[in-house]
This record gives C-alpha cells, sequence and structure tokens, in this order.
C-alpha cells in the first residue's frame, strides 16, 4: 500500500478521534469527524445513476454522504467520502435540494461528474479520486487491525448506520 504521506496523516488524524472506550465502527468515526468539525455530516442510503457509488454533498450547515442503495461494499465507499472530507476536496454544492431530480436525471452532466474508475461522482479530478481510494483503503485496513473488542466494521448492520 503506497499511501502518501498526505494520506497516512488523515487517516492517523481520524483515528485519533476515535472514541477511546467501546466500539470503533467506521460510522462512529465519521461521527467523531462530526463533532470535531462542529458541522453535522449525515449519511442516507440513495438512488444514484447506475455505476455511482456515493456522493458528497455540501449543504450550507451540514455535509451529506450519499451512498447507493444495496451496495455490498458501502463502508468502502462510505470511507471513500469521508476521505474527499478530511482531505479538503471540494464536494458537490448543493444550491438548492430541489434540484437534484434534475441533476440526476441529467445524464450528460451525470457523464461529466462520473469517475469511471472509482464510480464516485463528484467535481474532484483524478488525484482527489486516488487520494480518497488510498485514504479508504488505508483506513479499513488499520480499523481492521485494532484490537477486535474496537473494531465493529464488519458487525455494524447497515439499518444502524443509515437512520
Ligand atoms: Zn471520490
Amino acid at each position: 500500500m503506497a499511501a502518501s504521506r498526505r494520506v497516512t496523516r488523515a487517516v492517523n488524524a481520524v483515528l485519533d478521534l476515535a472514541p477511546r472506550e467501546g466500539e470503533v465502527s467506521l460510522t462512529r468515526l465519521v461521527q467523531a469527524v462530526s463533532e470535531d468539525r462542529g458541522r453535522p455530516i449525515e449519511l442516507k442510503m440513495a438512488d444514484l445513476p447506475p455505476g455511482v457509488c456515493g456522493q458528497w454533498r455540501q449543504y450550507n450547515d451540514r455535509d451529506v454522504f450519499l451512498i447507493q442503495k444495496g451496495l455490498p461494499a458501502w463502508d468502502r465507499t462510505l470511507a471513500h467520502e469521508l476521505g474527499h472530507l478530511v482531505l479538503g476536496h471540494e464536494g458537490t454544492p448543493v444550491v438548492q435540494a430541489v434540484r437534484e431530480t434534475v441533476e440526476l436525471a441529467s445524464s450528460e452532466l451525470i457523464g461529466y461528474m462520473l469517475n469511471q474508475r472509482t464510480g464516485c461522482m463528484g467535481p474532484a479530478g483524478e488525484d482527489a479520486e486516488q487520494e480518497a481510494e488510498d485514504f479508504a483503503a488505508l483506513l479499513l485496513y488499520r480499523l481492521g487491525r485494532l484490537p477486535s473488542d474496537r473494531a465493529s466494521i464488519v458487525q455494524v448492520r447497515l439499518g444502524e448506520a443509515f437512520g
């Protein structure tokens, strides 16, 4: 795994925010990042266009991670989107939520925004996608190596993650 120092630092910073006691799941980490930033992060399942796994939307008062419904490796996608956020990449600014339907219906726009390699929809460039992928891989790897009573990424059920 050849993650850059920048990515490694970001993963360390996120893991530092982990609760000192109890289980450390990916969704708990997302919550911890949210509290650290003083800005809510919402997780939502969504019907995204085919081939799109996740999307990070920035609203005025909160961030929303949309994860494709029924995705088998949703934790990877969630970690990827979290990577974009903590690495300071640009999300998709949402001027008006009501435009979402229009956005999703426009295949031209989707073609423009969709990064074919990662299946991530966002305006960020190739480098940002690679960074987010490296971040996701390293974060999940490190989570998986925590003592078993603390790492619970496997045990978290979708219903608990997405209220
Ligand atoms: Zn991405």
